[in-house]
Order: C-alpha cells, then sequence, then structure tokens
C-alpha cells in the first residue's frame, strides 16, 4: 500500500472541498453567521500565509485564546496544515497561569477573540515568548485592543491580516505524521498543568474513531454542536471529525449558558451535540421552568465526569434525548471508551452499561493494575488503576522528560475502577478522589450519583475528608433545588437504601453552589481546602 503520511492537511483538504458545501455556524446570540468548508478552506490558506508573514516557521507554537467559533476553525487547519502547532490556551484560567502554560510550550504568536482582549491584557506581560498578537472578530465587529498596547508585543487585526494575505498558500507536502500537530495542557484538577502534544496521525486516527458508528457514527447529514470547548481536549476531536465526515458545525461563540444554547439548538437545529455533565443539567433545569425544543438532538456526547443516571434518564423521558456517557482524558486526546450497551443487554442491565464509563474504542486497550504493579483480571470486579495504550495516547508530557505516569508503554490514568472481560470500564473515582476509610475504599461517585437522583437535590460533590479515627470519611456539599427543603439526615436516610452503612457520610454542607474547574467540573481540590480552613458550615445529623 501507499505510504501516505495521515496529516491535518489531509483532513483539511477533504473537508474543504469533497465536503466544501458543509459549514460551519457561529452563534450571535442573535442570530448564526455562516461560512462554507469551501469558505473556510479560503480562510485558512491566507491565514496559513499572513503567519508565514509573521516569521511563524518549522514546528513554532501558534497560540490560540478563542471561543468555538469559525475563526478558531480556520486556525485549527491553518496552523498544523501550515507544519505548525496549534496551542489552545484556556482563557477560564487565571491570568499567571495563562502565561505560565504558553511561556512553558514557547508560542510566538497568539490569536485572541476580541472579546477575550482585557483577559489576555492581564497575561500578556508575562507571556515571554510571544512577538505577535493577532486580535481575531467576526468581520463587522470593532474591537478594542487599548488594553494590549503597552506590553511591548505587535498587534494586527485578523481579518486586516488575511485580507491582505496572498490568496493561495503552497502547503508543504512533507510534514511527518508523527510531529506535533496540536497541543493542549490538562487543567490542572488534580496538579499542574501538563502539555500534551497530539501528532498529524494521532489526530487524523482519533478523528476517524470519532466518526465510527460505534462512537458518533456522524455523515455529512449530521450538525454538531461543540459545546465542550476548542481548548478543552481540542472540543473532544469534533472539530477535526467534522471536516472528515462532512458533518456541519454548529458553534455556541461564548454564549455557553443553558438560555442561549436552548436557543440555538432550536435555531440551527443540531443532531448531535457534546458538553460535560454539568452543562446538560443546566439545559435540563431551564427547559422544565422554561420549555424549548430539543428533538432535533439524536445523540448527546458526555463525560468529562461521570454523568449522573439522573441526568440520563432524565433527558431520555421528558426530552426523548439519547445521553452517550463517554470516558477521556486530555492524555488520550480524549476518546478512550463510549458506553453503547451490548446488543443483548435488556431492562435494568442496559442502563448499568449505560451509566459506567463505556466499552474501549478500536484503537485504545485497557489493562487494570493494583498498587504493586500487578495487572488484575477484567473481571468486571476487581479493582485497581485503569492504564490504557494506543495510537492516540500521549507517550509523554511534553519537556518532560521523566513521569511516573507513563510505565512499560501503559499511561496510568489515575482513575481507579474496574474493566470487565467485554472492555467496559467502571470508574469509581480518580485516585487523588477516592475516600479511603478505615482502610476500605468509599467510591464518591456513586454516593454523588445517587443523591443526585433524589428529585430534591440539584448538584452534590463528596469529597474525602480527614478524620482521626478512620483516616479518611466522605463529606457530602449538596445543592438543594429551588424552591425545595430537604435535611441531611433525610438525605442519609435516601442513600442507606442503596449502600452500607459505614459509608453513609456524617458530614453534610449545604451551599448555594458547587464550585467548578476551568472546564465545569467539580473542583473536589477546592472544596476539600474550604473544608480545612472551616470556611464551610457543617452539620452531623
Ligand atoms: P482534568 O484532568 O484537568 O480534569 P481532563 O478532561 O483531561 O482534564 O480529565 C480527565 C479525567 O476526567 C479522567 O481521568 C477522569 O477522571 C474524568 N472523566 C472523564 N470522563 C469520565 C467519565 N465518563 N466518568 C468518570 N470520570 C470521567
Amino acid at each position: 500500500m501507499m505510504d501516505v503520511p495521515l496529516t491535518v492537511g489531509m483532513i483539511m483538504r477533504h473537508g474543504t472541498t469533497v465536503h466544501g458545501d458543509g459549514e460551519v455556524l457561529t452563534w450571535t446570540g442573535e442570530g448564526t453567521r455562516r461560512a462554507s468548508y469551501a469558505q473556510v478552506g479560503r480562510h485558512a490558506a491566507r491565514l496559513a500565509g499572513a503567519l508565514r508573514g509573521l516569521g511563524v516557521t518549522g514546528d513554532q507554537r501558534v497560540a490560540t485564546f478563542q471561543w468555538n467559533n469559525q475563526e478558531h476553525l480556520e486556525a485549527y487547519l491553518a496552523i498544523p496544515a501550515m507544519g505548525a502547532v496549534a496551542h489552545t490556551l484556556n482563557p477560564r484560567l487565571a491570568p499567571d497561569q495563562v502565561a505560565w502554560i504558553a511561556n512553558h510550550a514557547r508560542d510566538e504568536v497568539v490569536i485572541v477573540d476580541g472579546s477575550l482582549v482585557p483577559l489576555l491584557a492581564r497575561a500578556l506581560p508575562e507571556m515571554k515568548t510571544i512577538r505577535h498578537v493577532v486580535v481575531a472578530s467576526a468581520a463587522d465587529t470593532p474591537v478594542d485592543i487599548t488594553g494590549l498596547a503597552d506590553a511591548g508585543k505587535q498587534l494586527h487585526s485578523y481579518h486586516e491580516l488575511l485580507a491582505a494575505a496572498p490568496e493561495q498558500f503552497d502547503w508543504p507536502t512533507d510534514v511527518d505524521e508523527r510531529s506535533a500537530a496540536a497541543m493542549c495542557y490538562t487543567s490542572g484538577t488534580t496538579g499542574d498543568p501538563k502539555g500534551v502534544a497530539y501528532s498529524h496521525r494521532s489526530t487524523y486516527l482519533h478523528s476517524m474513531c470519532i466518526c465510527t458508528g460505534e462512537a458518533m457514527a456522524l455523515t455529512s447529514a449530521d450538525r454538531i454542536l461543540p459545546v465542550v470547548p476548542m481548548f478543552h481536549a481540542n472540543a473532544w476531536g469534533l472539530p477535526y471529525a467534522a471536516l472528515m465526515s462532512g458533518a456541519s458545525l454548529v458553534m455556541p461563540d461564548r454564549n455557553v449558558a443553558a438560555e442561549p444554547l436552548v436557543r440555538l439548538v432550536e435555531a440551527a437545529r443540531p443532531t448531535v451535540a457534546a458538553a460535560v455533565p454539568t452543562i446538560w443539567g443546566d439545559v435540563l433545569r431551564h427547559l422544565r421552568e422554561r420549555g424549548g425544543d430539543m428533538s432535533s438532538i439524536r445523540q448527546v456526547l458526555c463525560g468529562g465526569s461521570a454523568v449522573p443516571p439522573a441526568l440520563m434518564k432524565a433527558f431520555a423521558e421528558e426530552l426523548g434525548v439519547r445521553i452517550t456517557q463517554a470516558w477521556g482524558m486530555t492524555e488520550t486526546s480524549p476518546i478512550g471508551s463510549v458506553a453503547t450497551p451490548p446488543v443483548g443487554a435488556r431492562g435494568e442491565e442496559v442502563w448499568r452499561y449505560r451509566t459506567g464509563a463505556g466499552r474501549l474504542v478500536a484503537g485504545v486497550e485497557g489493562r487494570v493494575v493494583d498498587d504493586g504493579d500487578v495487572v488484575l483480571p477484567c473481571d468486571g470486579t476487581s479493582v485497581g488503576e485503569i492504564q490504557v495504550r494506543g495510537p492516540w495516547v500521549t507517550a509523554r508530557y511534553y519537556g518532560e522528560e521523566d513521569s511516573a505516569r507513563f510505565h512499560d508503554g501503559w499511561l496510568r490514568t489515575g482513575d481507579v475502577g474496574t474493566l470487565d472481560e467485554l472492555g467496559f470500564i467502571t470508574i469509581s473515582d480518580r485516585a487523588k478522589d477516592v475516600i479511603k476509610s478505615g482502610g476500605e475504599w468509599i467510591s464518591s461517585v456513586r454516593l454523588e450519583n445517587l443523591l443526585m437522583g433524589h428529585p430534591k437535590v440539584r448538584e452534590a460533590a463528596v469529597v474525602a475528608v480527614p478524620d482521626h479515627k478512620w483516616g479518611e470519611r466522605p463529606l457530602a456539599t449538596v445543592v438543594i433545588a429551588e424552591g425545595e427543603r430537604i435535611s441531611a439526615a433525610e438525605l442519609r436516610d435516601h442513600l442507606s437504601a442503596s449502600v452500607p452503612a459505614w459509608q453513609l457520610p456524617e458530614r453534610w454542607s449545604f451551599v448555594s453552589e458547587v464550585p467548578k474547574t476551568s472546564v465545569g467540573k467539580f473542583d473536589k481540590k477546592l472544596i476539600r481546602r474550604r473544608y480545612a480552613s472551616g470556611e464551610l458550615d457543617v452539620i452531623n445529623p
């Protein structure tokens, strides 16, 4: 067979020619602006020419500080296809963290969305390696860039740069498929951010995986709404999978609250959508209060943290929309498993599979390993750390020679759980969130899911707190649904129907909101810190 390199350039060529009639729609909050994939391809050529003009060569890093929109998609294509590396920065991080990450990656240029200029302005003076700032916005939106002026960087307008650039770009044909196409830092939920560099090859193969029937079954008839940000593990690979399958993209831009999202769904009628569970929880509450039409959606992809079964059931029963749970990490591109039940499953068994973390996808292998590095059987009951390997699983962190996360050709995921003989993963906790009580493990995820299954509970996060007798015990922080009342004792009773008495939390805290990380997950580190410093009102029923 011909040895053709698998590159983002190939994805771009295919998507912008063969599927040149596909579209990217960007929500303005009032309506959508549209561009065909053919137009996106033409803009990408001009952007590549413009970046070359700014001196971008080789595998230099071009950072993006943008929402999910047309211009970000153009950058996603142009930067890797010209041989450079697209580095998505997370605008929800603190400015010093943004600067730390950009310096670590040695970013040379940053493309910033006009609405994010004030945020970038706070980080820019410390972004030492950046030479050029390109301010992107919809063609007709003026942007105030005064905040950027004092950082000593050269400033450019995206549209002026593109207008001045040549129409054609001489795309390189010798890009090594094993070289980096894009990079992303973990959001640091459990430690310092770590850089992951995705190769052209890994991006290509991962995109094919997403298109398959066992994953999202994408075709050119689909319209994909990635609510998950393009700076969070490449929006789970959906933009590239869209170009590969010809599916159109419906981009929310900065409008990711429930109300504008529902209006966007009604206006643009996406067929598939993807976001972390907290977003869908907000959408469900909004729909219950105000109504709305989600009927265009055939499948919602949900992951990033355990998806509460109550949420999946409510979507199925109240909206007729299927939530498919998937598991993955920034380190795994991110898709590792997708929760599609085996054909023979019936009734409650179906829910048991759907509420787990899913079945390994072709290309990703998994195993369960105990504390002493002994590989455990895949029997659905032996609990240990899940380890994975595959062509889109990272083999190291960027700029780190040696990390304990990689062992024997496997990635230690830091997730604790089981694998069964059919490759279905169940995750009981992150290793760092596990509650070790008197030598036994209590799953915080299970307690959270049970609590969030109570109709009067809006959100619940359970964390380990120190206990002089047991080592650690669970603390339940609970947000009660609006207009409802319920006591800790009643919630304990509710739990006791499903878990043994020794697992029941004795510490409870009712809060108005569970704190979230920059990618919308429960911030357990912060909850533990608040407990330790006495900031939480804790009751013992
Ligand atoms: P961060 O590490 O900063 O949170 P990631 O998005 O890379 O960013 O997080 C990956 C982690 O998210 C996984 O290791 C796992 O703990 C959690 N996760 C992802 N999907 C699921 C899922 N379906 N069920 C439970 N946990 C999940």
